[in-house]
């Protein structure tokens, strides 16, 4: 049996449903290599391109999606160029593939590629599949030690490397992270990675919170509740929580226009505030504060340069990921998988989807 005979997609078409399909396989370009896919996450994207066909800027405008960009595969084929992989190599996936030539590409910030393909983002398909092409340069080869769930994880690891790099976390820092989903969860592992001194997560639901504290993703926590209507009060009760005047780095990894406004008040003179969730389009900010206080306001828009990191992080035992995988699927059942990470009762952090071996 061919490769596009064997191969079967999850596919979405922004109606909640998940249609499994046969799916061809392209042939591999000279730089390419062929994939058979190990394990997929499910990511908050994935499901809003499954429930609603859109995601931020970006909809399927009626045409249907193979899903999935967290994934981890094994080398199966080779194209003509490829010398850094062979077939057997196990690797992890780095879902954007960018076109190398631009001034953002050469310049080491590639994520901002005008031309960037990124999987699962329309009209680019996503690898949850059992076969998959990929570029070369963005597969990563994964240590024997490492398993493929670790691999997959890699990515959304990467966007909380990107964003504590670019927040400049060090040494006896204080981090607020507004949000202890997946993402706020990996930011608060790599922040006390990279040596903070103390993190206070922030949140609506203590079922998360305490997630946090177990994990050790976080030192202190705050539930933030009905009555934390005023930005600038919230921020004066983190400041007490948190026993400090600000802190040097605020991540916000909610996407509540509330929490936006509030990291702007809890950061100190001269730290920075990290906009990794997404908010509606034009919320107002006082930004008279980072004007007055030097507070450095950076968007984060995926990553660049992150997986080599990742892998030491994972395979050196530092960051362990697998602690936030709750749920597990094959992808024949790939609907019950999106059905139970949208529904908040399931209390899911991260769901992994195997594909294969
Ligand atoms: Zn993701
Ligand atoms: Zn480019």
């Amino acid at each position: 049996m061919s490769y596009s005979e064997k191969n079967l997609a999850a596919v979405v078409k922004g109606d909640k449903s998940i249609d499994l399909r046969p799916w061809s396989v392209p042939d591999i370009g000279e730089n390419e290599v062929l994939l058979s896919i190990s394990a997929v996450g499910i990511c908050g994207s994935d499901l809003k391109y499954w429930a609603y066909g859109k995601c931020g800027r970006f909809s399927l405008e009626g045409n249907p999606m193979v899903i999935g960009h967290e994934a981890s595969g094994v080398v199966e084929k080779i194209g003509r160029d490829v010398k850094q992989l062979k077939p057997g190599d196990r690797v992890a996936i780095e879902p954007g593939v960018s076109c190398k030539k631009c001034d953002f590409c050469k310049s080491g910030r590639y994520n901002l590629c005008k031309k960037m393909r990124f999987c699962a983002t329309p009209p680019v398909h996503g690898n949850l599949c059992r076969y998959y092409v990929h570029d070369a340069d963005f597969c990563f080869k994964i240590p024997a030690t490492m398993t493929a769930e670790e691999g997959a994880m890699l990515e959304p690891l990467s966007v909380a490397i990107h964003t504590c790099k670019r927040a400049g976390i060090q040494e006896g820092h204080h981090v607020v992270i507004f949000g202890a989903g997946p993402i706020g969860l990996l930011c608060g592992l790599v922040a006390k990675n990279y040596g903070a001194k103390q993190i206070l997560t922030v949140d609506i639901d203590e079922n998360r919170l305490k997630i946090a504290r177990e994990f050790k993703a976080t030192d202190l926590t705050y539930r933030v509740t009905a009555n934390d209507k005023d930005p600038k009060e919230l921020a004066e009760k983190l400041h007490q929580v948190a026993r400090d005047d600000g802190c040097h780095a605020a991540l916000e990894c909610s996407g509540a226009d509330s929490s936006l406004k509030a990291a702007m008040h809890v950061s100190r003179p001269g730290g920075s505030v990290m906009l990794v969730g997404r908010g509606s389009l034009d919320v107002e900010l006082p930004m008279v504060m980072a004007g007055t206080f030097e507070i450095d306001v950076k968007g984060i828009f995926r990553y660049a340069n992150t997986y080599p990191e990742a892998i030491r992080l994972v395979s050196s035992g530092a960051i362990d990921v697998t602690k936030l995988i709750t749920h597990r699927f094959e992808l024949e059942t790939a609907d019950d998988a999106f059905r139970t990470a949208s529904d908040p009762k399931s209390e899911a952090i991260k769901i992994m989807i195997k594909c294969g071996v």
